[in-house]
């Protein structure tokens, strides 16, 4: 089956990335993104020991997961509307998109709604591109206590899309300057953040040599044109 092909190829690529920084494989968590994915698909990816899940729609999200097992996690790597926190704080185990202070205030108020504390990414927009969501990096150092005091999230970490491109190597720059902008913001909360969701399937071997430990895959295990495009330097 295909999709177990190229999972077995990510995952050699993954070893071979922590080879090259020195890292331990173990370190590396796969999400598989599922957006516009069917639940049987979602279903064989599970049976293949993937056990969580990416989708940047609310309300795909709804339904899909309502149609998978149980027990697998689900986080929220789309831009998230403020309508749309509600459903996103009930159906996701992580959102990966905060990308302000007026949507972590809304996170925050519905998790107290529903008695529990929201895991949640802030979203880096690195690169300064006009057509992506994220903070920029300044804005986020200023916000970031008043997002840290919000009662009802934890901040787990920081999460980026490099600028798409046919060299990976021209994200490192971008990964590289997450992993220091993680570094800046655990000084600033004297506290460590442990989550850098870098890397996607056209540049997720660079993103785990610059440190990334949880990498966001889609065509790569659901499409291989994606993975013959990670082939070419
Ligand atoms: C679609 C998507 C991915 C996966 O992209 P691929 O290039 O298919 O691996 C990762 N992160 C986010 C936020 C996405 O929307």
């Amino acid at each position: 089956m295909e999709l177990a092909a190229n999972l077995n190829q990510v995952r050699e690529r993954i070893e071979a990335a922590c080879l090259r920084a020195r890292r331990n494989p173990s370190e590396v968590t796969v999400m598989a993104v599922t957006k516009s994915q069917s639940p049987e698909t979602v279903r064989a990816a599970a049976d293949l020991g993937l056990n969580l899940f990416g989708e940047n729609r609310v309300q795909e999200a709804k339904i899909k997961i309502g149609l998978c097992p149980a027990r697998l996690r689900w986080h929220m790597i789309g831009h998230l509307q403020s309508n749309k926190c509600r459903d996103a704080v009930h159906f996701f185990e992580m959102i990966q998109s905060v990308d302000s202070l007026a949507l972590a205030r809304e996170i925050s108020k519905w998790a107290a709604q529903s008695a529990k504390t929201m895991p949640i990414l802030l979203e880096v927009n690195i690169a300064g591109e006009a057509s992506k969501f994220g903070y920029r990096p300044e804005q986020l150092l200023e916000e970031l206590p008043q997002l840290n005091s919000l009662p009802k999230i934890e901040i787990h970490g920081l999460m980026t899309l490099a600028p798409w491109s046919p060299t990976p190597e021209r994200a490192r720059l971008v990964f590289r300057r997450l992993r220091e902008l993680k570094e800046q913001c655990e000084q600033i909360l004297a506290a460590p953040i442990p989550l850098l969701s870098m890397g996607m399937s056209g540049d997720y071997e660079v993103a785990i040599e610059e440190g990334a430990n949880l990498v966001r895959l889609g065509s790569a295990l659901f499409d291989p044109r994606a993975t013959m495009r990670s082939e070419t330097p």
